[in-house]
């Protein structure tokens, strides 16, 4: 059996299409587009192209987009003036804070820095007021990724009802409202991590398998019951040519593509895994797209609503 593909670029690019005309008549009635104000903290490669990505999307959709940057350098206190600043704008609908903030920070700076967002503009969803009205299924505001994933799931027909879900990783950002979301559509969902045991045992006995882990290739053949729906959530840069090797065959494609750049985007997923699945999302184009178009999505629903508007 060779794996589905499925298309998480092209059902993004349907959703920014879909919203683009009610960008366009948000800023005409209002006299402003609708406004996201990205908040940078440090230097992170990763970071970086996951902010210009979504930059370069809310700008080719209508949106307006600042990016705000401060030094590695910066304290929490000044994270936290720079939230407040946004939470009063009166043109910024939506602020996202680019996770991971910088170590020097402390533990728990995320933390804080999530919870002093307005939850009306918190359109990653973090916010415990967020969070709390997700786990009582009345969430204005789902984290991007998962909520991206249930509306690939729902567009390819993929049957969540009754089905057996397993999600490993338990973030806040990902695996938690992943099972969240399922759960609600009501899956029979596991959960599990790093201390989970017989990981592979537990994952085959999954209809619908979600892997939000950040460890190449660790989800085998093994982890997967044949005809199984496998997510790919992770996004690893692989750098070492032994770990390709592990991964790609002589001859494939991403192989020529790691010799030529000295690196390669890879999931959770290890390729082998389209053998057995029935459906595979690809890294890239698959999850990642989404999780911006999601993105979009909530800052425009923040729009409306802070404009009295009703929500579509
Ligand atoms: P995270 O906060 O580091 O969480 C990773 C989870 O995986 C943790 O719950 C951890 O368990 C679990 N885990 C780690 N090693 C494991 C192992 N060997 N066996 C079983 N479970 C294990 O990461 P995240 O923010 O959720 O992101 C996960 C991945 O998704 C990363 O690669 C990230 O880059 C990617 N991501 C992609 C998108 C996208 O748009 N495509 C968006 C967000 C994240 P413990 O809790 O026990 O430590």
């Amino acid at each position: 059996m060779t794996a589905r593909v499925l298309d998480g670029q092209a059902l993004a690019r349907k959703m920014q299409e879909e919203i683009r005309p009610e960008v366009a008549a948000f800023t005409a009635q209002h006299g402003r587009p609708p406004g996201l104000g990205i908040v940078l903290v440090g230097e992170n490669l990763g970071s970086e192209i996951y902010v210009r990505n979504k930059l370069k999307t809310a700008a080719d959709i209508g949106f307006r987009a600042d990016l705000e940057r401060l030094p590695a350098t910066a304290t929490l206190a000044d994270t936290l003036a720079l939230v407040d600043r946004l939470n009063r704008s009166a043109v910024h609908d939506g602020i996202l804070v680019q996770s991971p903030l910088p170590k020097a920070m402390g533990a728990g700076a995320g933390q804080r820095v999530f919870d002093a967002i307005a939850p009306e503009k918190d359109v990653d969803g973090l916010t415990p007021v967020n969070v709390g009205l997700l786990v009582q299924k009345r969430a204005a505001f789902i984290a991007c990724t998962p909520s991206g994933i249930i509306e690939l799931l729902q567009c390819e027909r993929i049957q969540i009802a009754g089905r057996h879900a397993v999600v490993i990783g338990r973030s806040d950002i990902v695996g938690k409202p992943m099972a969240l979301l399922l759960l609600h559509r009501d899956a029979t969902v596991t959960i599990c991590h790093s201390k989970t045991p017989s990981l592979a045992e537990v994952c085959r006995q999954a209809d619908i398998l979600v892997a939000a882990i950040g460890r190449a290739g660790l989800v085998t053949k093994a982890f997967v019951k044949p005809g199984a729906a496998v997510i790919d959530v992770g996004m690893n840069k692989v750098t070492d040519p032994a770990v390709a090797q592990t991964l790609f065959a002589e001859g494939h494609p991403r192989l020529d593509v790691f010799r030529s750049k000295g690196s390669v985007l890879v999931g959770d997923v290890h390729p082998e895994v389209a053998e057995v699945a029935g459906a595979l999302t690809p890294v890239p184009g698959g999850v990642g797209p989404l999780t911006i178009s999601m993105l979009m999505k909530n800052t425009l629903r923040a729009a409306q609503a802070r404009a009295g508007q009703a929500v579509g």
